[in-house]
């Protein structure tokens, strides 16, 4: 089973896709996680990817494709033979028609396209409350999921710090480009006969898991 976890910046697909990932043995590609890692390590690609970032713009078409060629070429275990969750990518028409080439190429299917929907207002209050844990991933919202100490995260106590992309002008602009240059995909798969799915992720966590769980399995 292969599936695109789509939404708006925000919209949950991080923490979902996590949790379908471990629920159903899959591999989670996030390509903004790749390039977060990539940015840290200080890498000729992070160093790419870097100023595009921070302005909440999106990396060229052909940096990503490398990354997640790259990935799926890499990949072994029983990750492979589950799948792959493909999270903040495809961004683009490019990215779409390129991801579409590349599963032809490993004869895999596209299972479904699940499209978390959430408002915008809601958005900017996850994206501009939310703090990550450097050091295990963990998330917390200062507003909705503090941290029981001040700063630390409440797994493993590590110094909690706000993305640099969660400024509130730039979660603006992030979602400014989704509009203009992602969400048309919506479409895209539509019209490509594509399982489009639709699932409103202003939520409960557990409640917007259920629902996909049930879309995946009925
Ligand atoms: P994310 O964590 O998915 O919100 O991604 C954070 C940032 O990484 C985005 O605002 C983009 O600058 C970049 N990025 C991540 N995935 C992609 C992609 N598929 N195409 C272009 N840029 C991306």
């Amino acid at each position: 089973m292969n599936i695109i976890l789509f939404g708006p910046p925000g919209a949950g697909k991080g923490t979902q896709g996590a949790l379908l990932a471990a629920r159903f043995s899959m591999l989670r590609l996030s390509t903004g996680d790749l390039l977060r890692d990539a940015v840290r390590d200080g890498t000729p690609l992070g160093r790419q990817a870097r100023s595009f970032m921070d302005a909440g713009e999106l990396v060229p078409d052909t940096v990503i494709l490398g990354l997640v060629r790259e990935v799926l070429a890499g990949r072994s275990g029983s990750a492979a033979e589950a799948g792959v969750i493909f999270d903040g990518f495809p961004r683009t028409v490019a990215q779409a028609d390129a991801l579409a080439r590349l599963m032809a190429e490993l004869d895999q299917p596209l299972d479904a396209v699940l499209v978390l929907d959430v408002d915008d207002e809601e958005l900017v209050r996850r994206l501009a409350g939310r703090l990550s844990c450097p050091n295990c991933g963990r998330l917390h919202n200062r507003y909705s999921d503090p941290p029981r100490v001040h700063g630390t995260c409440d797994d493993c106590g590590a110094a909690l710090v706000q993305r640099s992309d969660d400024r509130e002008e730039t979660v603006r602009r992030r979602l400014q480009v989704y509009r203009d240059q992602t969400r048309p995909l919506i479409d895209y798969y539509v019209n490509a006969n594509a399982n489009v799915q639709h699932i409103a992720g202003d939520r409960a966590i557990e409640d917007v898991q259920r629902d996909l769980v049930a879309r995946l399995q009925g």
